[in-house]
């Protein structure tokens, strides 16, 4: 008999993407597969289960995609942090530096009540550069972050570490 799929066996390992030496985490797969999908997005929300989550905040651009699921199924709504310029209304910006260079994520300043309780999601926390600017977004905007949620969290690159330090309560489905 042949063990039941875990959400880890849906995602697939593109070696040299996007530069040589790169092993990336394709979820495109994990998406696309009915049981696959919806086993994520249960097993995302789960620890969340009873917590009175106000807003469920998605990162550029997997975290639109769970992040609506997530939000539809707890009948909340989505918010989006994007990459700089793509957000029509006034926003508020915060940096954060890559590997090679910077990267700017923006908020529309008036999507977070003060005090509304956030969960934040994406696909993957790799250095949690992403992530973090993300919750300094929310927090300007007077948000309380309850929780960060990921399918897969990359620990030896320290993004989780980085997030317990800023107070966040870390969630991911596989390494
Ligand atoms: P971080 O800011 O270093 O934690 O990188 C996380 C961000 O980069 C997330 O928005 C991810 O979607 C993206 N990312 C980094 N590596 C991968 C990967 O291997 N697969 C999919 N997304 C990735």
């Amino acid at each position: 008999k042949t063990p039941a799929k875990t959400v880890r066996d849906y995602i697939r390992t593109i070696p040299d993407f996007p530069h040589e030496g790169i092993m990336f985490r394709d979820v495109t797969t994990l998406f696309a597969n009915p049981r696959g999908f919806r086993m994520a997005v249960d097993q995302l929300l789960h620890p969340y289960a009873g917590e009175d989550i106000d807003v469920v905040v998605g990162l550029e651009a997997r975290g639109f995609i769970l992040g609506g699921a997530i939000a539809h199924q707890l009948g909340k709504g989505f918010v989006p942090i994007r990459k700089k310029g793509k957000l029509p209304g006034a926003t508020i910006e915060q940096s954060y530096t890559l590997e090679y260079g910077e990267a700017v994520m923006e908020i529309h300043n008036d999507a977070i009540e003060a005090g509304a309780k956030v969960l934040v999601v994406d696909d993957l926390l790799a250095t949690g550069g992403t992530a973090a600017a993300g919750i300094k977004l929310l927090e300007k905007l007077g948000g309380n972050v309850v929780g960060c949620a990921f399918v897969i969290d990359l620990p030896e690159l320290g993004g989780r570490a980085k997030l317990e330090n800023l107070g966040m309560d870390v969630h991911a489905l596989c390494a």
